[in-house]
């Protein structure tokens, strides 16, 4: 069947590394993003190919535009709500256009997907997991977060609302809505501007400069390849048992962010060493690191069978081999 899939925040990471595998796989695509930490780089590639010619679609405005969001949804039978602020950095830099961005945003996509009864992804992120430090965090955890004081928990709030919107609208009208918490997800193209650790260690590492580790590197994290987690996404679409869950989509091997420094160095043989920096010398006075983070992916295996597996040298690899090709 020859499909039409809408991805908002289309020319982001993750969902231009989806848009690539819909149209690989034969379908039509059609992107919205503002290009706010999206960017027409990330799809440039995209667009030039002959292959994906009239099959790829793309417009450069906000979802707030209900008339064209209202075309969009109309044309498409599937849609993957991904248009969200992305980056720890990003979100404390842009506090207000966050949390409308996650509020307002889903509601006009979730209202216009329920009007047209098109099945919809929602993502959510491990963030919304707050100040819980239990491994691994299973999707119907308690949750507490930070005071309202701390920018932070904005972003994993106005997430969980989504959340908490996505399941109403399941429970209340049965619309098709899978909701997944997305992990530290990593992968070609992904840009270290928004304060992300991978790109900006790898960077840093074969620059031979300092490696800026945060706080005392004793927190923890999994990382996923971007390529697996969109398996995930297209698998969880189509899988009705999924509709009205909340789903993890995580890696499994946990990793300190000091051992992550030291193994980015050795694998590019770099000479930089590392400098460990105080969060408030990064970040404001009040910021708030998760100490750990990992997920437990036996709710996402038994939806569909498969979890993410590739392991964290691999996807260094990847990273490290795209970031060198593009430094050329
Ligand atoms: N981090 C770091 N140095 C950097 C960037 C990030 O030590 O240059 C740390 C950050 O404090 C966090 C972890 O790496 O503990 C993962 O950060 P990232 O922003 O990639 O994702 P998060 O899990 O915080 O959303």
């Amino acid at each position: 069947m020859h499909r039409k899939i809408l991805i908002t925040g289309g020319a982001g990471f993750v969902g231009s590394h989806l848009a690539e595998k819909y149209l690989r796989a034969g379908h039509e695509v059609y992107v919205i993003d503002n290009l706010s930490t999206g960017s027409l780089k990330n799809i440039e590639h995209i667009q030039n190919n002959p292959a994906f010619k009239d099959r790829f679609h793309v417009t450069i405005d906000t979802i707030f535009n209900e008339t064209k969001m209202l075309e969009l949804v109309g044309i498409c039978d599937t849609v993957f709500h991904l248009a969200a602020a992305v980056g720890v950095k990003y979100i404390l830099d842009n506090p207000l256009s966050s949390i409308t961005t996650n509020i307002r945003g889903t509601e006009i996509v979730l209202g216009l997907c329920n009007k047209f009864r098109k099945k919809v992804l929602l993502a959510s992120t491990s963030e919304a997991y707050g100040k819980q430090v239990k491994a691994p965090l299973c999707e119907e955890d308690d949750i507490t977060f930070g005071s309202s004081g701390k920018s932070r928990w904005s972003y994993a709030t106005s997430k969980l609302m989504d959340e908490f919107m996505g399941i109403a609208y399941y429970r209340t009208t049965k619309l098709p809505v899978a909701i997944v918490r997305l992990f530290n997800t990593v992968g070609p193209r992904q840009t270290g501007q928004y304060g992300m650790v991978i790109p900006n260690f790898v960077q840093q590492a074969l620059r031979d400069q300092n490696i800026t580790v945060f706080g005392d590197g004793s927190q923890t994290r999994t990382f996923t390849h971007v390529r697996e987690v969109s398996d995930c996404l297209m698998k969880l679409i189509d899988t009705p048992a999924a509709y009205g869950q909340v789903v993890n989509i995580g890696g499994t091997e946990e990793i300190s962010i000091q051992s992550l420094a030291e193994r980015i160095i050795k694998k590019t043989g770099s000479s930089s060493k590392l400098s460990f920096i105080p969060y408030e010398q990064v970040y404001s006075a009040d910021f708030e690191d998760m100490g750990r983070r990992v997920p437990s992916t036996e709710k996402l295996r038994s939806l569909i069978g498969f979890a993410p597996e590739l392991d964290l040298d691999e996807i260094l690899e990847d990273v490290i081999r795209f970031i060198k090709e593009e430094a050329r």
